[in-house]
């Protein structure tokens, strides 16, 4: 497995003091792809008219009992056996009590003592070879709250409640991130992985895949735990990043000037690039966290987790090995291909039977980087994976050049149809009838007086004469016996 040959790579701050390392956990709240909520059967879809998808449950009225979502539940077991953790086959949800305008209920449902999932851990890379494993502490199930709107009135703050009681896994680590780059591969690994589970759509802009990211510093030498702060709801790796980066300066500015830092919750400000206090660190009595009544210890059966386990897919790691290994590509091009599944699906209809390494750079570098530049996404392709496929048999049979690959996916690209009418239609294929050829290095040879001679005593430079060929055979013959007929000629 990969997990041996990953290396993690310590980041260390120049303090005035010494050298400082990070401490970094997150608590990532990942939306569970589910077309209704935890406890009621409103809609979750996004993007909705305010309050319009509120349940009598989520809307808290008085009297109304949840009832749980076992879709939802097999959806955070699913997570945690993909993060390969242990499933805990009871557990308990608790109410987290507290007043907000938007959590109508007074207390949010969550699961605070005995969590659906325990402990797991996930191979997290910042580049193939370089990363760590970061153990999951645990991942529990928990209610989402609804929305103030602040922008709606100007006298007036409005609430929305199409969020109210979304199912929410939330899932913990421990503190084994090192530094901001980790912590972003971090979420994009759990993202990854609920994406080919199918668990959560990872889409971080709509607020489905959020981080509380938890920082403290330490000193290289002493090691040690370090007292931490919790920045909030975040929804962007990049100001992920950002944030690490300045809340780690500060609190290494703030022990350096002998001061301590205060266990509190912060605030990203985008605009300003650093955070700021928002309110010092609660702790679980202040919630009162007590049992639901309204609802039952969850019960699993072995043999239903076992079922799920079954039926998994095959996950990242251990397809990005399998590439590396069925295929003979690189580990880098095996990690680009299999960042979504839909990726490597279609690598693979591609290199299937075919040869593998080609399809790789055929994909990644041409059908990729032309999605890329054109801002397109793979299912938006023009060109189909069996079209790309038919056009790699005539590389592979020597039909055609790779450089006339390149112009007939053009082609493609642009037309549609098929390598092979194009390469009939446009007279594309490639040169290797040697009479025809030696024509050709004639007609060279007899314009280059002075290179030829050159060549005479200099091999090298015949690659002018190989070069001035292929141009005057408009790229199509074939540069293997162009290259033997002109040594030939040469006498070489
Ligand atoms: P709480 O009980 O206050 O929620 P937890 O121990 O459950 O605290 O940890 C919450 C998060 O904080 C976890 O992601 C954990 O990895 C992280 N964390 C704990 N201790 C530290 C620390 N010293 N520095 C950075 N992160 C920490
Ligand atoms: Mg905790």
């Amino acid at each position: 497995m990969t997990m041996e040959k990953t290396k993690p790579v310590d980041k260390h701050y120049r303090g005035a003091s010494g050298m400082w390392e990070a401490v970094i956990g997150l608590e990532v709240h990942a939306q569970v792809a589910s077309n209704a909520k935890l406890f009621s059967t409103a809609s979750t879809e996004f993007g909705a008219e305010p309050n319009m998808n509120v349940d009598l449950v989520d809307a808290a009225m008085p009297g109304m009992l949840p009832v749980l979502n076992t879709y939802c539940v097999e959806q955070a077991v699913r997570t945690g056996l993909g993060v390969g953790a242990e499933i805990n086959l009871r557990s308990q949800f608790d109410r987290k009590n507290y007043f907000y305008p938007d959590l109508p209920q007074g207390y949010q449902i969550s699961q605070l003592y005995h969590p659906i999932v325990g402990e797991g851990e996930i191979l997290v890379e910042i580049e193939p070879g370089v990363g760590r494993t970061v153990r999951i502490e645990h991942i529990h199930l928990e209610q989402d709250a609804g929305k103030s709107l602040h922008d709606m009135h100007p006298g007036l703050s409005m609430v929305d409640l199409n969020r109210s009681g979304i199912a929410l896994m939330e899932i913990v680590t421990y503190p084994d991130i090192r530094s901001p780059e980790e912590a972003a591969a971090t979420i994009l690994k759990l993202r990854q992985i609920m994406r080919y589970l199918g668990t959560c759509d990872g889409n971080m802009q709509n607020g489905n895949l959020r981080a509380d990211v938890n920082v403290s510093v330490r000193p290289v030498e002493t090691g040690g735990y370090g007292t931490r702060c919790e920045i909030k709801n975040m929804n962007s790796t990049r100001f992920i990043q950002q944030a690490i980066t300045c809340e780690v300066e500060r609190q290494i500015g703030v022990i350096e000037d002998g001061g301590c830092v205060v266990q509190e919750t912060r605030l990203f400000d985008p605009d300003t690039g650093s955070t700021r206090s928002m309110r010092s660190k609660e702790e679980a009595h202040d919630y009162r966290y007590f049992p639901c009544p309204d609802l039952l210890p969850l019960v699993l059966e072995k043999d239903w987790v076992e079922t799920i386990r079954k039926a998994l897919p095959e996950l990242p790691d251990a397809r990005k090995e399998r590439l590396v290994t069925e295929y003979g590509i690189t580990a880098y091009d095996a990690a680009v291909l299999t960042a979504e599944q839909e990726s490597a699906d279609f690598f693979e209809s591609v290199a299937r039977g075919r040869q593998g390494k080609l399809a790789a750079n055929w994909v990644i570098n041409e059908l990729f980087g032309r999605l890329n530049r054109e801002s397109l996404d793979l299912d938006e392709a023009p060109v189909s994976a069996d079209q790309l496929g038919e056009l790699l048999d005539h590389v592979i049979d020597r039909t055609i050049s790779s450089k006339i690959a390149k112009d007939v996916f053009n082609r493609l690209w642009t037309e549609g149809g098929c390598a092979g009418d194009i390469v009939r239609d446009h007279n594309l294929a490639q040169v290797t009838d040697i009479d025809s050829i030696r024509a050709l290095v004639d007609t060279v040879f007899a314009q280059n007086p002075e290179q030829v001679r050159k060549a005479q005593k200099n091999p090298r430079v015949a690659g002018f004469l190989v070069g001035q060929t292929l141009k005057a055979s408009g790229g199509k013959a074939n540069p293997e016996v162009v290259n033997s007929i002109i040594l030939e000629r040469l006498g070489l």
